[in-house]
This record gives structure tokens, sequence and C-alpha cells, in this order.
């Protein structure tokens, strides 16, 4: 299992060190040190790249997955006085508990809710807060990151504890790491060799080479595609019950096994974006049309 920081040259994520290179965390997980932080408790870490006193030096610097999973969330969040664009993904089983990691304030993004995503995958730009609902900067440049051990991110992107209260301050904790601290435990070398990992004391360096892949991240069910020229996204398995969206030809997706038969079609439920728990028709139940397949449309 191998996690790295969301910022920085490939080098500098393959080194192991938590922040890399010039990134520093300008808050810290807990803080609420900067005046713009004291109506809430930091539930992460707001990292900066400061070059020769130019704090502004991160501006659009590529923001990249800390590990391999699914985007759950990539969009602005609507109300234009928060958070500016999230991403929130999906990094299935880890330490036996679901983890999450969220990306705020970002600028141009690159994935989409349902979406694979690999460890390294440049998935957004390190934004100030605007976006199309709010043209101006909200904040400095900076990557707002956060890593969840629970699923609140998945239910809420705009998670946030607030005001600053010891009521608060729990459920922060119980909902997430430092990821600092976390990022460097979880961090895994990949480019030194053997014959130095071996000398370490840790346990971790006597795994075996061939770890099987993770069994319960969403990964292992199959991806759907979009075949139709527009599929229609609804809250229960029926064509009159309330309409959440609509996805046009080749888009990707994940439906939980097994579904249900409804006004003679057949209907999945989705599972690993903002569709999460809604329904589409893969198909008319006699099989004359499909709408989706596990075949990437040409
Ligand atoms: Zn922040």
């Amino acid at each position: 299992m191998k996690f790295q920081a969301p910022i920085g040259t490939e080098e500098e994520r393959n080194s192991g060190k938590i922040w890399p290179g010039g990134w520093t965390d300008a808050t810290g997980f807990l803080n609420a040190k900067a005046p713009g932080y004291a109506y809430g408790i930091h539930t992460g870490a707001d990292l900066n790249l400061n070059v020769a006193g130019n704090w502004d030096a991160d501006r659009l610097a590529p923001v990249y997955s800390i590990g391999d999973g699914i985007v759950t969330y990539a969009q602005t969040w609507p109300n234009p006085n928060y958070w500016g664009n999230i991403i929130v993904i999906d990094h299935g089983m880890v330490d036996g508990k679901p983890l999450y990691s969220r990306y705020a304030h970002v600028a141009n993004i690159r994935v989409r809710p349902g979406e694979v995503v690999k460890m390294g995958q440049q998935i957004c730009q390190v934004g100030d807060g605007s976006s199309a609902i709010r043209p101006k900067a909200m904040f400095p440049f900076h990557l707002h990151f956060d890593i969840s051990y629970t699923k609140i991110l998945r239910e809420q992107p705009q998670n946030w504890p607030a005001p600053s209260t010891n009521k608060n301050k729990a459920l922060v904790i119980e909902h997430y790491v430092d990821p600092e601290k976390w990022l460097k435990e979880h961090h895994t070398v990949e480019s030194l060799p053997k014959a130095i990992s071996g000398n370490t004391t840790s346990s971790e360096s006597e795994a075996p080479t061939n770890t099987p892949p993770r069994s319960n991240i969403a990964p292992s069910l199959p991806t759907w595609y979009v075949i139709a020229p527009e599929v229609t996204i609804y809250k229960q398995p029926n064509t009159t019950s309330q309409k959440s969206g609509s996805l046009s030809r080749g888009k990707q997706i994940f439906m939980s096994t097994g579904g249900v038969r409804n006004q003679g079609m057949d209907w999945g439920k989705i599972v690993g974006s903002t569709f999460e728990g809604d329904w589409v028709a893969i198909r008319k139940s006699d099989q004359s049309e499909s709408y989706l397949s596990t075949n990437r449309p040409q």
C-alpha cells in the first residue's frame, strides 16, 4: 500500500520527505493560527510553496492523487462563499477503515466523479478558491488537503466543523488525521534499492514484494460505460422518480452488484460518484436495447 504527498516534483514525492521540497503547511492540523481560520478547527494542511519570499510560487502548481482510488466528488461547492472547487477521492479500506482524501480551493479539475485514479496522477492545480461561480480569489494560493478515516467526506464533501469549540475539535479528531504524520507513516519509498530498505528495522521492509492488490476497494466492481447518447440518473429505479442528473456517451460509472427490474427495464444502483445511491437504466429487460455496457464504446 503506497501513498505520496499531493504536491511536489516526482522526485520530491518519491523522496519520502513530507512535506516535499520547499512546501510547508501554513496552518497545521487542529490549529487555527491564521486569522482567517478562527471560525473553525483546521481539518488538515494548508500547503504553500514559498520561493524566495514569493508565497504565490504554488500558483497553479500540479496537484496529485496521494494514492490509488476513485473520485467521489469533483466540482465547485455550490455556496460561493465556501471552499471553491473540491475533489474527494475514496482510497478503499486502509488499516481496516475507509480512507478518503480531500483537495480544496483547487483550479482546473481534471477528473470526474466515478473516475479511477492512480497514485501520482495529476487531478487539478493549486488554486485560490476562485471558481466559475466566484471569479474573485478567496484565499492566497494554497492547497487545502485532508485525510479522513471515516466516510464523512463521501457524505459531506464540504465538511468543516465550526466554530472553534471543544465539541468541534472532538469531531475533527473523530473524522480526520494529521495528514503530515499519516503520510510519513504510509509513504513507501519505491526508488530506494532493496539493500538499503533491508537494513531498516521496520517490519514493513520484511513484507513480501508481491503483495496482492487490495480487494476491498470499489475498482473490483466492473466499470460500466454509457453507450446511449445520454442516460438520465434517477433517485429511484423508475422514470417518474426525481431526476438527479444525466451522463453522456462514454462516461464511466460503477454499480453495485445486483439490480432491479422495473418498467420493463433493468436498473443498476450507482456507487462511488456524486450519484452514489442513485439509479440508472442499464437495458430493456427483453434485451432489445442497451444503454450501458461493460465494454468501452468505440
Ligand atoms: Zn485549509
